[in-house]
């Protein structure tokens, strides 16, 4: 296993921003995680590099053996210079506007790999090449404002790739480009993984995104996991009620009719004040007396599939 998390909790003083989050994750595999904004998804990806950003975090992280709850500062950056890597929403906040993207790449390998100027400049171009920006030794003198939204997503991408990580964290990397453009990012992502064998973390609100590349999904709602299965299991028969919501607001491609979609109606829980019992309770059609008062426990169906639901399988 890569990747080991065991009741993984992250706090910001009493704000508990991650509960109790386990999974586990090999090479090669891509596990999405879903959610809403403040469900916990984001902060649960940034623990996992070690970024802790002034939380208590509990649990347990082991990264090919190494545990990283409690790490050393120095260890954790080595490790997310060698061999994780992590892709955001806005590539343009991650990259300096003043440098070329060739240089900025070039950077990144003669951090890494301790390469001489010369050979980290070839290897800019190549990886340019790689995640197929054309005409990549001219494109390197280019700075990043220079680039659209999709080629600025792949230069952060040939940049993440710099220090061959065994793992790469995508936060919400396709939100802020159109749906052709968003599709051909995620088939980049899907070849390099197939390519280098790389485990892949796809954080995002969009099941459509997850339905595309995951082999597992963790659903997270309220800092917590609702619930967790393989993606075919997950799409087939969801058993948590805000799985199912979020699945009835895809868009169906297969649809005459062209329903309009079903959001869920209410708002995301406090995470301040969550309320007590079942977090989604104040939004669920299918709530009872107990929801209201027992936090249901993350319980095991066929399948290695998790649900947190009172309702139990039916
Ligand atoms: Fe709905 Fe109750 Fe299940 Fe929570 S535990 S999702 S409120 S049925
Ligand atoms: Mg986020």
């Amino acid at each position: 296993m890569l990747l080991d998390v065991n009741g993984l909790s992250v706090s910001f003083g009493g704000l508990h921003a991650v509960r109790d989050v386990s999974f586990g994750l090999e090479r090669g595999r891509t596990l999405g995680i879903v959610g809403e904004s403040g469900s916990g998804k984001s902060v649960t990806s940034l623990a996992l590099l070690g970024l802790h950003l002034g939380a208590e975090v509990t649990g347990s992280v082991r990264f090919d053996g190494r545990e990283l709850v409690g790490a050393q500062e120095e260890d954790l950056r080595r490790l997310r210079g060698r061999r994780m890597a992590m892709i955001f929403q806005d590539p343009l906040s991650s990259l300096h506007p003043h440098y070329t993207v060739g240089e900025q790449i070039a950077e990144a390998y003669r951090l890494h790999l301790g390469a001489s100027r010369r050979a980290a400049r070839r290897r800019a171009a190549e990886a340019l090449a790689e995640v197929g920006i054309p005409a990549p030794e001219r494109r390197a003198r280019d700075h990043p404002h220079q680039f659209s939204g999709g080629m600025r997503q792949r230069v952060m991408i040939a940049m993440a790739l710099a220090c061959e990580p065994d793992l790469l964290v995508a936060d919400e990397p396709t939100t802020a480009l159109d749906v052709t453009v968003q599709a051909q990012i995620l088939e980049l992502i899907q070849r390099i993984q197939q390519d280098r064998g790389l485990a892949v973390i796809m954080v995002t609100h969009d099941l459509g995104v997850i339905a595309r590349v995951a082999d597992e999904v963790l659903v997270m709602y309220g800092g917590r996991v609702a619930e967790r299965a393989e993606a075919e299991t997950l799409f087939a028969t969801p058993r948590h009620p805000y799985t199912r919501g979020l699945l009835d607001s895809l868009p169906r491609l297969d649809d005459p009719e062209d329903t309009p979609m079903r959001a869920i109606p209410g708002t995301p829980p406090s995470l301040l004040r969550p309320p007590p019992g079942c977090p989604f309770h104040p939004r669920c059609p299918h709530r009872m007396t107990v929801c209201e008062n027992d936090l249901p426990a993350l319980a095991e169906l066929p399948a290695g599939h998790l649900a947190a639901c009172h309702l139990g399988s039916p």
